[in-house]
């Protein structure tokens, strides 16, 4: 599987072209072309099917410890600043950069190392003695910046002493006399992530808003109208898919890291003693969709955070990982975290409403001592009626990227073989092995030749079978030129009218997999593919 032969197929056949291509591109923003965009609706689709549409509330499937409640929300992009205030983003969302003076490189710093890697992804690790003043003042930045990704190291400190600061040795925040090498350094730059615009006329401060850089806020917000409106009892899943946007410093490998992207995220909502249960069900589950839409074996892994890399907040982490092909060996990129995040949202929301006869309600203290943004106050906790018992809820997260997901799958389904073509000579096929539910096209409908009434009865199967899933009509060229075209394209049945049609009113199916074709009733097209697309 190389990178370069799957990014060309997928501008060669319709998957995705770069944004604004005829003046240039602008770099991580990608657009969905005929095919790539039916299947990212199908990913998309699956995900809400799986997950909330036909979820069954009333028994308890995949080791679920109790049955649960899904609903479904669609909040909007640009939501009141305070939300981003609360939630940590105004505050926290950053990353660092420098520049190198005499190189004029640019390095931005690897949240998950730790280290200074240079934007362009070639990585130049240093280490330094430590008592180097510029190199103190950055590695405290850097480990500020990993308190401020509520990263749990508020234990670590500097040692002025020792040639390396040995207790973060594990995350590699080590920067070193090597780190001449790198010329002289600007002084680490912050950057938010967040894009910002302004609402309304007003072009200033008062006007500053956001756009989301995840869509879990917007649940958390709504968590009471949810329940109010549903008047469901927890453990209460709520879904919600949608864009969001982040102003990565080094967007990169293809759609993986890009500026605007979707996410498909649950926020599950119950109660704290039964929390750990939940997230195991969690991270068991989402593993098994990966699984079932067909990527499985050694490029999907599921890998636990260490406590380091863990939230402070969170008793549990864990990112569902696939071993793209732009990575090195051995080396996996995120597909979705699932994280366990105690009662750490709904209340940050919570927070300004002082309840004297409240332990939980507190409020968030800045490093002077002092409160930092207030919540919006209202009470977010949650009455069990049959118990009278009152808590906060505990979440468990787990939250999904389409296009990630998407991209993984085409990784995943991109193949090479050997068949005969038409004249019985070994040819290299590519082939999209995309699972049925996934794949853009479910069917293509040929006539044998362009002639003997063949294409007319051919647009008619087609014209029927269109009513229920995406299909597509050929008829120029050789048969087997066409069914290549399909295999590239991920189709996963061919249907051919022939001779033979037009004496018993029977057509081939012939899958794209095992090549092999049945001959089937014309009658009973339609409800063959259904059952083997839906399964
Ligand atoms: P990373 O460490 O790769 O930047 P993250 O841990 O910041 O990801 P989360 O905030 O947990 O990501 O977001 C949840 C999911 O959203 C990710 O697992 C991923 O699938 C998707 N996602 C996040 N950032 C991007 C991006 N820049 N481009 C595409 N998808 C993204």
């Amino acid at each position: 599987m190389d990178m370069d032969s799957i990014v060309s197929l997928c501008k060669r056949r319709g998957f995705l072209f770069q944004s604004s291509e005829i003046y240039g591109g602008l770099q991580g923003f990608w657009d969905y072309g005929p095919l790539g965009v039916e299947l990212k609706r199908n990913v998309k689709e699956a995900w809400w099917r799986d997950m909330v549409s036909c979820h069954d509330d009333m028994n308890t499937l995949d080791g679920a410890p109790s049955p649960y409640a899904m609903e479904g929300l669609d909040c909007t992009i640009i939501m009141h600043p305070q939300v981003w205030k609360c939630s940590g983003h105004y505050d926290l969302f950053h990353d660092f950069m420098v520049d190198c003076k005499e190189t004029k490189k640019r390095y931005r710093h690897d949240q998950l190392n730790g280290r200074w890697v240079e934007a362009k992804d070639k990585k130049i690790f240093v280490t330094a003695p430590a008592g180097d003043d510029e190199l103190e003042v950055m590695t405290k930045r850097a480990l500020k910046f990993y308190n401020l990704r509520n990263k749990n190291i508020d234990d670590l400190k500097w040692d002025g002493d020792s040639t390396c600061l040995t207790e973060i040795e594990d995350l590699s925040v080590v920067l070193g006399p090597d780190a001449k090498q790198l010329g002289t350094l600007t002084e680490p730059r912050e950057f938010n992530l967040m894009f910002k615009t302004f609402v309304g006329a007003l072009s200033g401060e008062e006007g500053a808003a956001y756009l989301r850089p995840e869509t879990a806020q917007g649940i958390f917000v709504n968590f009471k109208n949810v329940l109010d409106s549903t008047r469901h009892r927890l453990p209460l899943g709520i879904a919600q898919i949608g864009k969001s946007f982040r102003n990565e410093i080094t967007p990169r490998n293809f759609t993986f890291r890009s500026r605007e992207f979707e996410q498909m995220e649950i926020e599950f909502f119950c109660h704290p003693d039964k929390s750990r249960d939940w997230y195991q069900f969690w991270r068991d589950r989402r593993l098994k969709w990966y699984h079932d839409l067909g990527i499985s074996g050694d490029n999907l892994i599921m890998r636990e955070h260490t406590p380091e890399e863990a939230a402070h907040y969170s008793t549990g982490t864990a990112d569902i990982e696939y071993a793209f092909p732009f990575m090195a060996e051995g080396e996996y990129g995120e597909l979705e975290g699932i994280a366990h995040r105690g009662n750490f949202d709904l209340r940050s929301h919570m927070e300004g409403k002082l309840d004297e006869n409240s332990d939980t309600l507190e409020v968030q203290l800045g490093e002077d001592g002092k409160p930092k943004w207030k919540g919006s106050g209202k009470d977010l906790s949650y009455r069990d009626d049959l118990t009278n018992e009152k808590y906060i809820p505990h979440v468990i997260e787990p939250s999904a990227g389409a296009d990630r997901a998407a991209l993984a799958f085409l990784c995943e389904a991109y193949t090479e073989d050997e068949q005969p073509d038409d004249k019985g000579k070994m040819q290299t096929r590519t082939v999209m092995k995309l699972h049925p539910r996934l794949a853009p096209i479910k069917a293509a409908v040929f006539p044998l030749v362009k002639k003997d009434g063949m294409p007319e009865v051919a647009k008619d199967v087609y014209l029927k079978l269109k009513k229920d899933f995406k299909v597509f009509y050929d008829e120029k060229g050789a048969v087997g030129r066409r069914y290549r075209r399909q295999d590239e394209a991920g189709t996963p049945y061919c249907i051919t009218v022939d001779g033979q049609t037009l004496d018993d009113q029977t057509v081939t199916i012939r899958d794209r997999d095992t090549l092999e074709q049945v001959r089937v009733k014309i009658d009973e097209v339609s409800s063959i593919v259904k059952e083997r697309v839906e399964g």
